[in-house]
């Protein structure tokens, strides 16, 4: 489907269909120009244009209907205006389906000592070159532009963990000034949107203010940043419980930069539709596998004798055909395909797990999938052979 496409229902921006609720989690339909996704909705991260080790066929069998595209790494290589010469992210990196962009924020405030902060944007010097680059407001929607996302992220300051109250009311508070400075710049078009990021740390009131702020610009979904920052799984339910009810129903809610699977199954309870993270991709890169039975080490030598499949009851190909003795050979001996094999699995794992908890809403029985989710995990791994 082209980037022009626009999709039957939508005469601007991004549709969104609430279908089921379940207490306060939502089975909703996200519809961009790039087609429909299911929520809540897990979306696997292509930091560079590539989800590492995987072809995008592989991504799309694994159930993921969206991915994550970092603008920071791909503005500075490839570059923003050689991918919009080659047609756009989708085309550039073989994937057809939908795209949220990040607006390149998060990785230039992580560079400290290269990165300084004004209130027309951020200034920073390149981790591979030293070429010093402004990354503003206007210029962030636009490079998302360039690269056809069809959901831009308003560029924000994500801020640290711990901060005190007043250094999270000034952070979030010129936030709220770039978004509104982001929606200014942002060709709305049909089937492509722009989200408002929700900031204030771990305050309920600064919380409050940055959601009134953001549905007082208006965008067509809300996210919540700053949290999986060192806080914690108990501060970051709390800052969910203080910050969801201030947040319109119809709109799509996207939790930044989360997370581990008891992470996701509690953020889904509060109203949470959209997430990202890395770890089953970083993790399938380390050894580190994700099971209905916690996580698993496959790096461990109680693996080496072991003919069983990771996990017997998963569909996915790696499960499919290859013992945990033979994934343990791979990672000992450095091999590429214990990687590829790996995060084959974790995204499988990752998007297995959406879809239940999708099935668990429209059945109203997600506290009953939680209850079961949460005493498999404490169940532990197979026991040695
Ligand atoms: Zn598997």
């Amino acid at each position: 489907m082209s980037g022009s496409a626009n999709p039957a229902g939508i005469s601007a921006g991004l549709g969104f269909d609430l279908l089921a609720e379940d207490g306060k989690a939502r089975r909703g339909h996200l519809i961009t120009a790039h087609g429909p996704v299911k929520t809540p909705a897990f979306m696997t991260v292509g930091t560079a244009g590539t989800v590492k080790g995987m072809t995008t066929e592989q991504v799309r069998a694994s159930g993921a209907e969206i991915i994550l595209g970092n603008t920071y790494h791909l503005m500075l290589r490839p570059g923003t205006e050689r991918i919009a010469r080659l047609g756009g992210l989708h085309r550039f990196m073989n994937w057809s389906g939908p795209i949220l962009t990040d607006s390149g924020g998060y990785q230039v405030m992580s560079l400290q000592e290269l990165r300084r902060i004004s209130e027309e944007g951020v200034s920073f010097r390149s981790h591979l070159d030293g070429e010093r680059h402004e990354l503003t407001p206007e210029r962030a929607v636009e490079i998302q532009d360039k690269l056809d996302a069809d959901i831009t992220m308003v560029l924000d300051e994500c801020t640290p963990f711990p901060a005190t109250e007043e250094e999270a009311r000034d952070s979030m508070e010129r936030s709220m000034r770039w978004a509104a400075r982001c929606r200014d710049a942002f060709n709305r078009r049909p089937g492509y949107g722009l989200f408002g990021i929700v900031q204030g740390g771990i305050y309920p009131a600064l919380r409050q203010a940055s959601a009134a702020a953001l549905m007082g610009i208006g965008f067509d979904g809300y996210a919540v940043g700053g949290l999986a920052v060192g806080e914690g799984q108990e501060i970051m339910f709390q800052v969910l419980d203080a910050t969801i009810p201030h947040l319109p129903r119809d709109r799509p809610r996207y939790l930044m930069g989360v997370g581990k699977p008891s992470d996701i199954v509690g953020a889904v309870q509060r109203g949470i539709d959209m997430f990202d993270c890395v770890l089953p991709t970083r993790s399938g890169r380390t050894g580190q596998a994700f099971t209905r039975r916690g996580s698993v080490n496959l790096r461990n030598a109680r693996h080496q004798d072991d003919p069983r499949p990771l996990d017997p009851d998963c569909p996915c190909p790696t499960c499919s055909a290859y013992a945990r003795a033979y994934l343990h050979h791979l990672f000992k001996s450095k091999e590429m395909l214990g990687p590829i094999l790996l995060t084959r699995h974790n995204l499988y794992y990752y998007q297995e797990l959406m879809a239940g908890l999708r099935r668990a809403i429209e059945d109203q029985r997600l506290d009953d999938f939680a209850a079961d989710f949460a005493e498999q995990q404490a169940g532990g791994d197979l026991p040695a052979l």
